[in-house]
């Protein structure tokens, strides 16, 4: 181990993910590990535990039954999800924000995002990457600078204000610290227990200048490492941008990905991480952006939609200062807010920034043309209803055909008569606008859509709940039960069934009236609420019949639950009409056999159980000695 590092271990000032978290990472890219495991470390971690069964439950998971147990919440969300959680949330836990005062702390969190998730989306295009692998290996590659911001959040703080690009950075971080970013990441990749595997990709990853990267043992992994970086700063916003978009189209068709394959893999990424930095609450937009945007170029961007319908927002984009200033005196009219740009970079930031309704660009522009301004914005998700015109010095047939095909919608000859750029950009306007009044109006279908899956969703529960106690139904306890009994199968472990009968129900009933005997449907349906966990399911499944369903893990276990019910119900006084009577109940308890996958076979078990209880005199449990012999014609 590297002496420098040793003593920058031993301040214990190094950010470390928990011990739970390293836990679950190994286990998750282990092949022999089944969900079981990883359930089993997870639930060690109540805050890990109760963040997991929230994101399971949110609207992007959740289907009809609300996930309860942390088993059921991995088997939704998937290890991938469980693993970047543990991990993200451990590091993040301590180190969101710090001392160093130069160190863009949410712009550390959202770039390793960003990798994580361009690695992860590019290993799941091909085959023979682990995503998991790969996952981490975006998440944790820079985390070496994160470090040096917590251990010496000053002199870093001098380092970075000087702005150095990578081999320079690391040389004088070495010059400081003796030691170097790159380097610390390594050493805490090895400190943490982390594959080989990994860190060799990391040091891969970090010998990547163009010049270097001739490929080594692995180029495909090399290849795919530089893509994801590269797509990674495009989802952040890093400058040059077009640089970027450049290299990373060239690097995507060696991956044999066409242009517009390409389009649709950054949308994908950029919609995962912003989801990502959603969770761990990492704010995307401000770190990839606003700050930085403001100091570049003359331009005074205002938020463009601004209150009322009317507002209409234009980007104006030409190298030339003078023609800059003329267009936008021109066009004040007919915006509420104008903004500029002096070249394409700009521009697209500006434009992926404040989302302009229109916007017109100059053709021939130094670095990136008012063409591959286009073409860029059209791959975009949010540029499609973006009305881009054109201004053409020549109108050569050939010419236009181009600006069109790059998705140009109209285009104005240079120099340009103010009367005729006028009546076009208010053309374009109308199409803004008719666009918009489309989008509104499918937005209310979308309204009228969501209410009735609302009103679906009320009406499923209803149909799937007893009406007078407010307990699960027959139908649902069948289906649920169904569902646990695969999950049990799936996981190896047991489920336990409880069938409850009151005894002497039809006394009641006759001695007291009918709504006398409902009365104590519902108290004894709120003792067994009250008495049972969520993770049990107790369900009304007949008259004074009740099923309860639980993934309690011995034979043991669900009699001394069942004891526990029948004992709080004889114990329990209830009212009744100015008097006060007791009940009692009688239970049958079966546990599901490893051969078992029919719910029917466990119910009528426990049904056997329930039914020798009644015999032997009411209000006792009685477990189910043997399973039902098969019972084939
Ligand atoms: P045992 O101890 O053998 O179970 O005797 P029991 O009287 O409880 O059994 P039996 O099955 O003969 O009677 C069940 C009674 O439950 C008959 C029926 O009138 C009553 N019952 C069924 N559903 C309801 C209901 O929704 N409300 C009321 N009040 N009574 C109901
Ligand atoms: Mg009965
Ligand atoms: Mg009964």
């Amino acid at each position: 181990m590297n002496q420098v590092f040793k003593d920058l271990l031993a301040t214990r000032k190094l950010p470390t993910p928990s011990t739970i978290a390293l836990e679950i990472m190994r286990l998750s890219t282990s092949e022999s590990t089944s969900l079981g495991d990883i359930a089993d470390i997870v639930e060690k971690d109540p805050a890990l535990s109760g963040k997991l069964l929230q994101y399971a439950n949110t609207a992007l998971f959740a289907t009809t039954a609300p996930v309860v147990s942390i088993r059921q919440a991995i088997v939704r969300l998937g290890t991938d999800i469980v693993m970047g959680l543990a991990l993200g949330f451990s590091l993040l836990s301590k180190n969101r924000e710090g001392r160093c005062e130069h160190f863009d702390y949410g712009g550390f969190w959202s770039g390793s995002l960003a990798m994580a998730m361009a690695a992860r989306c590019l290993a799941e295009m091909q085959a023979g990457f682990d995503a998991d692998e790969l996952f981490i290996c975006g998440l944790l590659s820079e985390i070496g600078r994160l470090a040096l911001a917590s251990l010496y959040p000053q002199k870093y703080s001098e380092i970075l204000t000087a702005n150095l690009a990578e081999p320079a950075l690391l040389l004088e971080e070495y010059k400081e610290f003796g030691i170097d970013h790159a380097e610390v990441s390594m050493e805490l990749l090895r400190e943490w227990g982390i594959p080989n595997g990994y860190i060799e990709a990391i040091i891969l990853l970090k010998q990547l200048t163009p010049e270097e990267a001739t490929g080594g043992e692995r180029p495909e992994l090399l290849n795919l490492l530089r893509l994801s970086r590269l797509m990674a700063k495009m989802c952040v916003m890093e400058l040059p941008l077009q640089e970027k978009i450049a290299a990373a189209e060239e690097l995507a068709a060696q991956h044999t990905m066409s242009s517009e394959e390409f389009g649709i893999l950054l949308d994908r990424i950029l919609l995962r991480w912003r989801e990502w930095c959603l969770i761990l609450e990492i704010p995307a937009r401000e770190c990839s952006s606003s700050g930085r945007i403001e100091s570049i170029g003359t331009s005074e961007p205002k938020p463009c939609k601004i209150d009322g319908e009317e507002a209409f927002c234009i980007l104006a984009v030409d190298d030339d200062p003078t023609t800059l200033q003329s267009l936008k005196t021109l066009l004040e009219k007919d915006a509420t807010t104008i903004l500029t740009a002096k070249c394409g970079d700009e521009a697209l930031r500006l434009a992926i920034h404040y989302q302009p309704d229109l916007i017109i660009t100059n053709w021939h522009m130094p670095d990136m043309s008012g063409i591959d301004l286009c073409r860029t914005l059209r791959k975009t998700e949010f540029a499609k209803h973006l009305y881009i015109i054109m201004l053409t010095a020549t109108e050569s047939d050939d010419e236009l055909v181009q600006a069109f095909e790059a998705g140009a919608d109209d285009y104005v000859g240079k120099p340009f008569t103010p009367k005729v750029l006028e009546a076009r950009v208010r053309g374009g306007k109308r199409i803004v606008r008719y666009q918009e009044k489309m989008n509104q109006d499918r937005n209310v279908i979308q309204n009228y859509a969501d209410k009735l899956t609302a009103v679906n969703k009320k009406f499923h529960t209803m149909a799937m709940t007893d009406p007078l106690t407010g307990l699960p139904n027959r139908r649902y306890a069948m289906e649920r039960l169904q569902e646990m009994m695969s999950e049990s199968t799936g996981f190896g472990s047991t489920l336990s069934c409880i069938m409850i009968d009151i005894d002497h129900f039809k006394q009641i009933n006759d001695t007291y009236g009918h709504d006398c005997g409902d009365i104590v449907l519902k108290k004894i349906s709120a003792i067994f609420k009250k008495k049972s966990r969520t993770s049990d399911m107790i369900s009304r499944i007949g008259g004074e019949e009740f099923l309860a369903v639980s993934d309690r893990n011995s034979l043991h276990e669900a009699v001394v639950f069942a004891e526990r019910l029948r004992q709080e119900i004889a114990e329990h006084d209830i009212s009744l009409i100015g008097r006060t009577i007791r009940i009692t109940i009688s239970l049958g308890v079966a546990i599901k056999t490893a051969e078992m996958s029919d719910g029917n076979a466990l119910i009528m078990l426990a049904d056997r159980a329930l039914y020798s209880a009644k015999k032997k005199g009411r209000n006792r449990v009685e477990v189910a000695q043997t399973p039902l012999p098969d019972v084939r014609p």
